[in-house]
């Protein structure tokens, strides 16, 4: 084994095998539209929005222009106790009203990962409160993504994230089911016994798990599953929500009623970091009670309901309302799936195409590696990301031309068949 060290930037590069980055990272220091910039002079089509954030493309006026504002008149003030801020209860009134659970609460906060800790948390403490204290396994699926904070880390699906950090202690009382299984999520819960289990988390789609779309009535079979056993239902929808798949949430593309609904990416298009939970009335309740007895619910953080971040928010939504964004989707869905049914028609090395909403994946034979052609097509100008199952990540932002979605596609296209005469 080499000893060398390495050295570089100061900046630690995310979720990256060091070695393997420095020296090659892509310096992004603009964006327009759905487009990049790198500082060597690149454009690049950004065919991810970046890591599925950037839905009305990037570096929109409206959106600085509604952070400056509000840094100007008051930057952010803490939600704790008495306090809180004009923008946090605008926003949370906004999402109240968009939200498919029926009167629910809002708890804003910092990102995704935030969002599914809360939840988490907060799914624990409802069957606490509710004087069902053995209630308190969290499940999750197999090739899930929940983010990578403490119970992230101990619900994840993709066990790489799960590995070296105390694998059934940093969280314990997790356990992971089998994806789109419902005889086996039965069993377990069998197994486990429902008296002690608090809740299952879903993403409606998974996304950095390959971009796996539920198979026809698997969701709604697992929401019956929690009402019939008394298991909260949780979805995950910091990649679906805001319009993603075609309708504000997945939770109305499938129809479905979930107790709690994590979101953070879309809310602000990433244009300042936000997240947070949609929580039902049974859940809220409880910590309503006009009592003295009432136990609060201890969770919070300096950033929750940050001002200038619900600011912009309000302002992203503004905008996907304002240009239809999210029929739009619908749309860029129905020419997704032909284009790439197209590529999966035209070459060999293509094994498998996923596509919900405007959200695809692309599932190469193993002879062709998604990290190369996702290297190749970044040479010729193009964004993908390789993902589980050696899938190439296809998610561009809404705002996306029909012209350019072909020409996206066939960049890959033109990869591949270099890849399958290589
Ligand atoms: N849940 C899902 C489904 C995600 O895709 C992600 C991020 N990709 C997270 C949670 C974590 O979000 P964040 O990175 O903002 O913490």
């Amino acid at each position: 084994m080499n000893t060398k060290i390495l050295d570089g930037p100061a900046l630690w590069p995310a979720q990256a095998h060091v070695p393997s980055v420095l020296g090659r990272q892509l310096v992004i220091e603009r964006g327009e539209g759905s487009y990049i910039y790198t500082a060597a002079g690149q454009k690049l089509f950004d065919g991810t929005a970046g890591l599925w954030h950037a839905n009305i493309g990037h570096s929109h006026p409206d959106l600085a222009a509604a952070a400056r504002a509000q840094m100007l008149k008051l930057e952010t003030y803490h939600i704790f106790a008495r306090f809180v801020n004009d923008q946090a209860l605008a926003l949370a009134d906004r999402l109240a009203a968009m939200s498919p659970i029926a009167d629910p609460k809002l708890i804003l906060n910092s990102g995704g990962s935030d969002a599914i800790d809360v939840a988490c948390k907060l799914a624990r403490r409802h069957w606490q409160r509710a004087g069902r204290t053995t209630k308190s396994v969290i499940l999750s699926r197999e090739f899930a993504y929940h983010g990578l904070h403490a119970y992230g880390t101990s619900i994840a699906g993709l066990e790489f994230n799960r590995e070296g950090y105390g694998t059934e202690s940093l969280v314990p009382e997790t356990r992971r089911v089998p994806v789109d299984d419902v005889d086996a999520l039965k069993a377990v819960i069998a197994e486990i016994g429902p008296e002690n289990i608090a809740g299952i988390v879903t993403e409606p789609i998974q996304g950095t798990g390959g971009v796996n779309p539920p198979p026809p009535g698997y969701l709604q079979t697992v929401q019956q599953l929690c009402r019939d056993n008394d298991i909260l239902f949780m979805l995950d929808e910091v990649i679906t929500g805001f319009g993603r798949t075609g309708s504000m949430f997945a939770a109305e593309r499938y129809g479905l009623q979930p107790d709690l609904i994590t979101f953070a990416k879309g809310v602000t298009s990433g244009y300042a970091p936000l997240g947070g939970v949609i929580v039902a009335p049974h859940v809220w309740q409880p910590f309503y009670v006009d009592d003295d007895a009432t136990p609060v619910f201890r969770h919070g953080a300096t950033y929750a309901g940050h001002a200038t971040s619900c600011a912009v928010a309000m302002a992203n939504l503004d905008i996907l309302e304002r240009h239809g964004l999210v029929s739009r989707t619908a749309e860029l869905e129905t020419l997704l799936r032909a284009q790439l049914d197209q590529l999966s028609a035209k070459h060999s090395s293509v094994v498998d195409v996923r596509v919900g909403g405007f959200l695809g994946g692309v599932s190469l034979s193993d002879d062709v590696r998604a990290e190369s052609v996702a290297d190749k097509l970044i040479d010729i100008g193009f964004i993908s990301r390789p993902l589980r199952g050696n899938t190439l990540q296809i998610s561009p932002p809404f705002i996306t031309t029909d012209g350019e979605l072909v020409r996206f596609v066939d960049a890959i296209s033109q990869v591949l068949s270099e890849e399958e005469s290589a």
